[in-house]
């Protein structure tokens, strides 16, 4: 018999730390880790065809729509060991998507980690977050500076915000994630655990680390 490998899950508001508990997850188990949002920003620096069109969407702060993100789901999902998603699914529409995808992959969804984080602490990471134009490193001005004033420390180039962190925006991925992505909650609750998402990186992750 095939040995079926395992996909865990990350939920969250954006801010909530979802990207990085990911990659550090993904890290501890050797997994693969795929990232709805970097696979984006991707075709949009590079002004594909895919990117033109999703552009205008994340500009405001909306959701992609959920047949071309089922597409680029299924590109990714090269089964390795095993997969930890960061942003995807965020619809219920999506979930069942991905769930079709998954019964033909050997691939089973293993955990659902629903980070939760107040929504003032939301607004305080996001508008403080900045990005590395080149190497997409995350760092924030208030919980992990660069060494030297606003350059990212691998590239040395000066860090940028993201369009879709300027409060306005913000705001409006706030509400989409209430109105869209909290029913996941109720779709994955025999696979959810609720992880404090507040406090430092390293304390999150030891709380998720446990249920790997
Ligand atoms: P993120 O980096 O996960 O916060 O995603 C940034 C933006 O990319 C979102 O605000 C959406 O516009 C878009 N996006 C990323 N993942 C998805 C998804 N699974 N479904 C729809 N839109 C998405």
């Amino acid at each position: 018999m095939v040995e079926e490998g395992k996909v865990f899950i990350l939920i969250g508001p954006p801010g909530s730390g979802k990207g990085t508990q990911a990659k550090k997850v993904s890290e501890f188990l050797n997994y693969s880790f795929i990232s709805t949002g970097d696979v984006l920003r991707e075709e949009v620096k590079k002004k594909t065809k895919l990117g033109n069109i999703v552009k205008k969407y994340m500009e405001k702060g909306a959701l992609v729509p959920d047949d071309l993100m089922l597409k680029i789901i299924k590109k990714n999902l090269k089964k390795k060991k095993g997969i930890v998603l960061d942003g995807f699914p965020r619809t219920i529409n999506q979930a069942k998507g991905l769930d079709e995808i998954l019964k033909n992959k050997s691939l089973k969804i293993d955990k659902v980690f629903y980070l939760k984080v107040k929504e003032e602490e939301i607004i305080k990471r996001l508008s403080s977050r900045r990005i590395c134009p080149k190497c997409q490193s995350v760092y924030n001005l208030i919980t992990k500076k660069p060494k030297n004033d606003e350059v990212c420390d691998i590239c040395n180039l000066k860090l940028i915000q993201r369009d879709d962190d300027k409060e306005e925006v913000i705001r409006k991925r706030l509400e989409v994630y209430n109105e869209e992505t909290k029913e996941l909650l109720n779709y994955y609750k025999d696979k959810i655990l609720e992880i404090n998402g507040e406090g430092n990186p390293e304390e999150v992750f030891e709380k998720i680390r446990k249920y790997l």
